[in-house]
C-alpha cells in the first residue's frame, strides 16, 4: 500500500507535474514495480521538498533522466528529471558547462558543438540518455582510452541528499580535489548517495578533424591480427573497434566481412598522416575495401551505424555476455575466446571496443549464459579483467570461492550507503553489486 500524499506533491510542483493515472505513468516507467505516482520537479528546491516528504512519510523514491526503473518501488515515488534540462552556463573561457541533469546528452552535445566545443563521453543510449544519468552511471565508452571515462569530466555538482539537504561541491578548476575525492565517489552511485540537480562539466575544444579508416577482413583472426600490429607499433587511435560479419550490414548497409573501424580525432595534418599509416597497415594485414573517410557526413553515418548496433545489443542484456580486459591484451584475449567458443565469425554478434578492452557477445539461442559466463570470466581474469567489468563482480568471488572478499566489499558499500540514506529511501532497486 502507498503512503504517498499526492496532494502534498501537487503543492510542491503544481498539479501539471504530478502524474498518477497508470496509463499516463507508464511512459515514464520501466520494470515490474508499481509506484503510486510520477513527479517531475522543475528546480532544486522542489527536488529537496519531495525528498523531505518521502523521508517524513517513509516512502521509497527512485530517480531517472526520462524513464525511472521501478524495481523495489511499488507504492513509491518515481522522479523524472526531464524538466530540469537547462544549460545554466556555457563558460567558453574556462571550457566548462554548468548544466541541469535532465538535459539530454544529445542536446548537450549540440549546445557545446555550436560554440566549437566537445564533450567526448558517449553513452550506449545516445538518443535517450540524460547528462545526470551519464554521471550517475559513470559510463565508459570506446573513446575513454583517449579522453578518459565520463567521471573525469565532472568538476563538481549540486546534489539533494537522501535527507533532502542540498549539498554543493567542486568548482570550475581542474585542481579542485586533494585527499578524499567525494566528487567522483558519487559517480556510479546510481542515485543512491543523492540526486544531482546541477553538474559542473569539463569540456574540450572540438577536434579540428575527424577521420575514419575502415577495412573488411575474411576472418576475425586476420582482423584481430591487425589490432595486434597497431598495438605493437604504438598506433593507438581514438577508437579501434571491430564488428563481426553478422552485425556489419546493420552498421554499414551493403558491407560484408569482419569490419575494423578506426576512428582518428585530432589535428587535420597529423590525422591525415596517421590515417594513411593505419590504412596501409590494414591492407598489409589482408583487409579488402580499405577506405579513409574524410567527409563529415559519411564519417557521422559510419559512427552512428556503429553506435546503433552497439546500443541494440546492449538493450538485450539476457542474450548478451560482456567482459572487459586490460586493453592492450585484446588480440590475445580474442584469440583465446575463438578457441573457447569454437570460432566467432558466425556468432550472432561480436562487438569489440579494442581500446576500452571491452567485448559484447550476442549469444546463440539456447546458450547456457551462466555456464559460459564462468568460463569467459576465467579467461577475462587471466587478462586482468572480468565479466561485465563492473564493481567487485560476484562471479569472480564465486569462481575463486572468495566469499570473504566479496562480503567485505559489499559490507563496506552497504555501510556507506546507509550513512547517506539511513532510511533506505533512495533508488531501492540499485544493488551496486553487479
Ligand atoms: C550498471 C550499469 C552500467 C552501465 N555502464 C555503461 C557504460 O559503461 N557505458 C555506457 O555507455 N553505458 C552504460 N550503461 C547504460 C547507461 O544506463 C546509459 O548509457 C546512460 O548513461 C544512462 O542515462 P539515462 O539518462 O538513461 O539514465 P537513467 O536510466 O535514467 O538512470 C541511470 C541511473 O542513474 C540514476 N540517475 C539518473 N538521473 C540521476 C540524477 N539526476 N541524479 C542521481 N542519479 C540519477 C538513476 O537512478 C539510475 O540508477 C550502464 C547502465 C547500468 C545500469
Amino acid at each position: 500500500m502507498s503512503n504517498v500524499n499526492i496532494s502534498n506533491l501537487k503543492g510542491i510542483v503544481g498539479d501539471a507535474n504530478v502524474v498518477d493515472t497508470s496509463s499516463e505513468m507508464a511512459k515514464f516507467l520501466k520494470g515490474q514495480g508499481q509506484p503510486a505516482v510520477v513527479v517531475l520537479p522543475g528546480n532544486t528546491s522542489e527536488v529537496s521538498e519531495i525528498v523531505k516528504l518521502a523521508n517524513e512519510q517513509n516512502v521509497k523514491l527512485a530517480v531517472g533522466g526520462t524513464v525511472v526503473d521501478t524495481e523495489g518501488l511499488t507504492g513509491g515515488i518515481a522522479m523524472v528529471m526531464s524538466r530540469m534540462n537547462k544549460m545554466i552556463e556555457l563558460d567558453h573561457a574556462n571550457l566548462v558547462a554548468v548544466v541541469e541533469p535532465g538535459l539530454l546528452h544529445k542536446d548537450f552535445l549540440l549546445n557545446v558543438a555550436e560554440v566549437g566545443l566537445n564533450f567526448p563521453p558517449e553513452p550506449y543510449e545516445v538518443e535517450t540518455s540524460s547528462i545526470g544519468g551519464c554521471f550517475a552511471i559513470g559510463d565508459a565508452d570506446s573513446k575513454s582510452f583517449e579522453y578518459g571515462p565520463t567521471r573525469t569530466f565532472l568538476l563538481g555538482f549540486e546534489m539533494v541528499l537522501p535527507t533532502g539537504e542540498i549539498m554543493e561541491i567542486g568548482n570550475k578548476c581542474i585542481k579542485n580535489v586533494a585527499g578524499y575525492d567525494f566528487i567522483h565517489l558519487t559517480v556510479g552511485g546510481q542515485g543512491t548517495f543523492g540526486i544531482f540537480t546541477k553538474l559542473i562539466v569539463k569540456l574540450l575544444p572540438a577536434p579540428e578533424a575527424k577521420l575514419a579508416v575502415l577495412g573488411t577482413f575474411s576472418s576475425l583472426r586476420k582482423a584481430n591480427d591487425v589490432f595486434h600490429t597497431l598495438i605493437q607499433q604504438n598506433v593507438l587511435p581514438t577508437r579501434m573497434n571491430l564488428l563481426n560479419a553478422a552485425l556489419v550490414p546493420k552498421a554499414i548497409p551493403g558491407t560484408e566481412g569482419q569490419l575494423v573501424l578506426i576512428d582518428l580525432q585530432g589535428y587535420k595534418a597529423s590525422g591525415t598522416n596517421f590515417a594513411q599509416k593505419v590504412a596501409s597497415l590494414l591492407s598489409v594485414g589482408g583487409a579488402t575495401n580499405v577506405k579513409i573517410i574524410e567527409d563529415e557526413a559519411e564519417y557521422n553515418q559510419v559512427i552512428d551505424g556503429w553506435l546503433n548496433v552497439r546500443s541494440e545489443l546492449n538493450a538485450k542484456p539476457d542474450s548478451v555476455l560482456e567482459f572487459t580486459i586490460g586493453a592492450m591484451k585484446m588480440p590475445q584475449a580474442l584469440a583465446q575466446l575463438e578457441v573457447l567458443l569454437g570460432g566467432l565469425e558466425n556468432y550472432p554478434g561480436v562487438v569489440v571496443e579494442g581500446l576500452l578492452g571491452h567485448v559484447l557477445l550476442a549469444l546463440p539461442e539456447g546458450t547456457n549464459k551462466r555456464a559460459l559466463a564462468v568460463d569467459v570470466n576465467k579467461l577475462a581474469m587471466s587478462f586482468g579483467g572480468n565479466v561485465r567489468g563492473l564493481l567487485g563482480n560476484n562471479l569472480k568471488s564465486e569462481v575463486y570461492n572468495d566469499a570473504e572478499m566479496w562480503n567485505q566489499t559489499i559490507g563496506l558499500i552497504q555501510g556507506l550507503r546507509q550513512k547517506f540514506d539511513p532510511k533506505g529511501i533512495l533508488n531501492p532497486g540499485v544493488s551496486l553489486q553487479a
